[in-house]
C-alpha cells in the first residue's frame, strides 16, 4: 500500500473518540466530524494528523452533512466558499483573511473538440485562480485548518505551484511561510514564490527528497502546518470544489468522461469523491462516468502500473518537463488506479514532445495558455481518443490546472516571430506572413 508517510516520520497521536480536539473552537471545521482512515476506517479527532495510528493508512475528513440545496449553493459567493457546507471550514470562512479561489470558467471547447474529433468537450480552466493554478483551492482549505490549529508556520514541499499558493495565502493571512522546492525548478515558479515570502528554500534533490525533508521537519518542529503533510486531509478536500463546480456549471449534472492530471493523485481522487457526494446529497442525478488520469512518460508510475494491470506502484526518478506533475512516489496513486479501473476510465502517459504539442493545441484552438501539466492533460486526451480508450460521442471535461507563463522555457524555442522586418509596408508584403 502506498501511504503518505514513511517509517521515519511520527505517527499521529492516538485519540480515542472523534470529537474536536482540545483548544479548537466550536464549528471550526463546519460539518466535519473527525478523521477516518481510508484503509481500516479507524477514526481520530479532528487535528493536525494524517496517518492512521492503527495501520498508517491515510486519514480523510469524515462529515455529517445536513440537507444542502442547489439554491443555497447558488446564493453563495462566486468562489469555493459557496460549497463551504461540504468543506472542513467554519461557517464564517468568508470573514477570514483567506484567498477566494475557484468558480473558474468552464469553457465549451468546440474548436479543440472538432480538432480532436470529440463531439462535446469542455475545458475547466483553473489557470485563472489567484496564483494561476488549481493549488489555490487546496491551500485555502489548508490555511483555514492551520489557522484553527494556531499554527505558527505555514509550509509545504512543492513541485512549484503549491509553493506559489502557500506563499501568497500566507502573506494575505499574515502567517509566516516557509516553502521548499527542488532546486532545479523553473525560474518563473521560483520568482512566483519569492515575491510573496522571504523563506523560499531550494533543496538539491527531486520532489520526493523535498517531501521526505518536510516530513522530518514536521516531526521535529512544533506548530508547523505543512499543507500537504500534516494537514493533508484538510488540504486534499479543497480539490473537491473542482468536481462541484464542473457539475454545477454543466447545469447540475455530471459529465460522462473527465480527464485529470496526476501528480500525487490527490486531485483525481477528490474530484471523484465530490461527484459521489453530489449524488448522495441528491444534488445531481446518479449516473455512470469515467475518470481518466494523465501523466508524462518521464514520471508515469501510476500509468505504468495501470497498463501492467497491477496494484503495485513502483516509485520512479522523474525526468520530464512536466515538473508540476513530477512526483515519483505518488501518495494517492493506488486510489487513482482503483477509481480509473472501477469507473471504466484509464491512466495514460505521453512524451515531452507530446506535452509541448498539447500546450499548442489548447493555445491555438481555445486561446488558453497552459503550463506543461495542462499540455500533459490535453496530450493525453488526444491519445485517449486516438487509441479508442475515450468515447468521442460522450460529454467530456478536461481540467487545465495551470498557467503557461510559469513554464515559458518548455515552449519558447517552438514559437516566436513569423518574420522580423523593417517598418515599411513593402517589407511586410515581402515577408511572406500574408
Ligand atoms: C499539483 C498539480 C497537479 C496534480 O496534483 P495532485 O493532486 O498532486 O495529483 C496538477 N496540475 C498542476 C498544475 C499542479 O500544480
Ligand atoms: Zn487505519
Amino acid at each position: 500500500m502506498s501511504i503518505v508517510t514513511d517509517a521515519s516520520s511520527p505517527a499521529a497521536p492516538e485519540i480515542a473518540d472523534a470529537t474536536p480536539g482540545d483548544g479548537l473552537r466550536e464549528g471550526a471545521f463546519g460539518n466535519a466530524t473527525g478523521l477516518a482512515c481510508r484503509e481500516c476506517g479507524h477514526q481520530v479527532a479532528l487535528g493536525p494528523h494524517y496517518a492512521c495510528p492503527e495501520c498508517f493508512g491515510p486519514l480523510e475528513v469524515a462529515y455529517a452533512f445536513p440537507a444542502v440545496t442547489r439554491e443555497q449553493i447558488e446564493a453563495g459567493p462566486r468562489n469555493i466558499w459557496r460549497y463551504k457546507a461540504l468543506l472542513p471550514v467554519p461557517d464564517d470562512i468568508e470573514q477570514s483573511r483567506n484567498m477566494e479561489p475557484g468558480f473558474t470558467r468552464l469553457l465549451k471547447a468546440d474548436n479543440l473538440g472538432r480538432e480532436l474529433g470529440i463531439d462535446h468537450l469542455w475545458v475547466k480552466d483553473d489557470s485563472t485562480n489567484p496564483t494561476n493554478s488549481f493549488k489555490d483551492r487546496v491551500v485555502a482549505c489548508a490555511l483555514s485548518a492551520a489557522v484553527e490549529f494556531h499554527s505558527k508556520v505555514f509550509a509545504c514541499p512543492s513541485t512549484g505551484n503549491l509553493a506559489n499558493a502557500v506563499a501568497a495565502a500566507g502573506a494575505r493571512a499574515g502567517i509566516r511561510t516557509v516553502v521548499f522546492i527542488p532546486s532545479n525548478l523553473e525560474k518563473p515558479k521560483q520568482v512566483n514564490s519569492a515575491v510573496y515570502t522571504d523563506s523560499l528554500v531550494a533543496v538539491n534533490g527531486n520532489y520526493d527528497d523535498v517531501n521526505r525533508l518536510a516530513s522530518e521537519i514536521a516531526g521535529e518542529e512544533e506548530g508547523w502546518a505543512f499543507v500537504n503533510v500534516n494537514v493533508r486531509p484538510f488540504y486534499a478536500e479543497g480539490s473537491k470544489t473542482l468536481g462541484y463546480e464542473i457539475a454545477e456549471q454543466l447545469g447540475w449534472r455530471l459529465p460522462d468522461q473527465i480527464v485529470i492530471p496526476v501528480a500525487s493523485g490527490s486531485q483525481l481522487t477528490k474530484v471523484h469523491k465530490a461527484f459521489q457526494e453530489l449524488i448522495s446529497l441528491g444534488l445531481v442525478e446518479d449516473k455512470p462516468y469515467r475518470v481518466f488520469g494523465a501523466q508524462a512518460t518521464g514520471c508515469s508510475p501510476v500509468s505504468v502500473a495501470y497498463k501492467a494491470g497491477t496494484d503495485a506502484i513502483r516509485p520512479v526518478k522523474p525526468d520530464t518537463i512536466a515538473k508540476s506533475l513530477a512526483i515519483g512516489n505518488p501518495a494517492d496513486g493506488i486510489y487513482v488506479l482503483d477509481i480509473c479501473r472501477e469507473t471504466g476510465g484509464a491512466v495514460e502517459d505521453i512524451t515531452d514532445d507530446e506535452v509541448r504539442a498539447g500546450i499548442l493545441l489548447l493555445a491555438r484552438h481555445e486561446g488558453i495558455f497552459t503550463e506543461t501539466a495542462g499540455g500533459t492533460t490535453i496530450g493525453v486526451l488526444k491519445k485517449l481518443v486516438d487509441t479508442g480508450q475515450l468515447d468521442p460521442t460522450l460529454d467530456t471535461v478536461v481540467i487545465n490546472t495551470g498557467m503557461g507563463l510559469k513554464t515559458l522555457d518548455a515552449i519558447s524555442d517552438q514559437v516566436g516571430p513569423a518574420a522580423t522586418i523593417e517598418p515599411s509596408y513593402a517589407a511586410f508584403t515581402g515577408s511572406g506572413v500574408l
